[in-house]
């Protein structure tokens, strides 16, 4: 399984020599939905630190186990303000938030904690019903409103590109949330710190290297097929 991920690690190397990037700018997620704790605990004593999970409840049981020392992934599923407190338990970074109502919501609970919360927005691309995230079109508009709750410290933004295996239709997507990002820095909204892209998956991570992808999310290239089907994660 890490040969796995060792191999990924070389083609994202590759994928930023080619774009002209330097590699140390992007980072593999690992993306552990369904992978047992004991997989998971593998990767982490082999040194990798960054994970990514999609359902809270899982992740809860996952990494409550004390040999993650503390660790905790970042969140990358849909977000429900019902689940709000559990999440922010559980997970560190959230890299899903996408509508004022759940940071309404979460501002809430980090305002009763004193507490402050690593964040990135998460835009729809490809305007798929079926996927989660503020529309391209509001995007800019929408960061303007959570730029107004300090407890959110907006650091990124996310998105999930076509599924396809047409390239032509795959960029565009990672072209947009790069032409997002840059109006959102231009607009000077959160400062130097608001610098990741967080896009590519098993079957696109190359592509969005190269369109600028600071973070790459990779589940089943590296872990194998996941039992649940994909619709499980994203509920239509
Ligand atoms: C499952 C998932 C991934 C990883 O998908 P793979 O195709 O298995 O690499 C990436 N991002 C999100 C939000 C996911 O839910």
């Amino acid at each position: 399984m890490l040969e796995q991920a060792n191999v990924i690690l070389n083609k994202m190397q590759q994928a930023a020599k080619k774009a002209g990037r330097d590699s140390s700018h992007v980072e593999l997620m690992l993306v552990t939905k369904t992978v047992p704790t004991s997989r998971i605990l593998e990767a982490y004593h082999r040194g990798f630190r960054l994970y990514g999970e999609n359902k809270i409840q899982e992740a809860a049981q996952k990494w409550s186990d004390p040999g993650f020392e503390g660790l905790r992934p970042d969140f990358i599923g849909h977000l429900q303000t019902n689940k709000v407190k559990s999440c922010l338990d559980v997970c560190g970074r959230i890299q899903s938030v996408d509508r004022e109502s759940l940071v309404v919501a979460l501002d809430k609970e980090l305002q009763k904690r004193g507490e402050r919360r690593e964040v990135f927005l998460q835009v729809n691309t490809s305007d798929e019903d079926s996927k989660f995230g503020v529309a391209v079109s509001e995007a800019l508009n929408f960061a303007r409103v959570v730029a107004k709750y300090p407890t959110l410290k907006v650091t990124g933004l996310m998105t999930l590109a076509l599924f396809s295996s047409e390239e032509s239709l795959v960029r565009p997507c990672f072209k947009k949330l790069k032409n997002i990002s840059t109006q959102i820095q231009e607009a000077g909204l959160f400062g130097n710190e608001f610098k990741h892209l967080s896009m590519g998956m098993s079957s696109d991570f190359e592509i969005a290297i190269e369109e600028g992808a600071t973070i790459v999310r990779v589940g089943t290239a590296i872990f194998g097929a996941r039992q649940l089907p994909d619709s499980h994660y994203w509920p239509t």
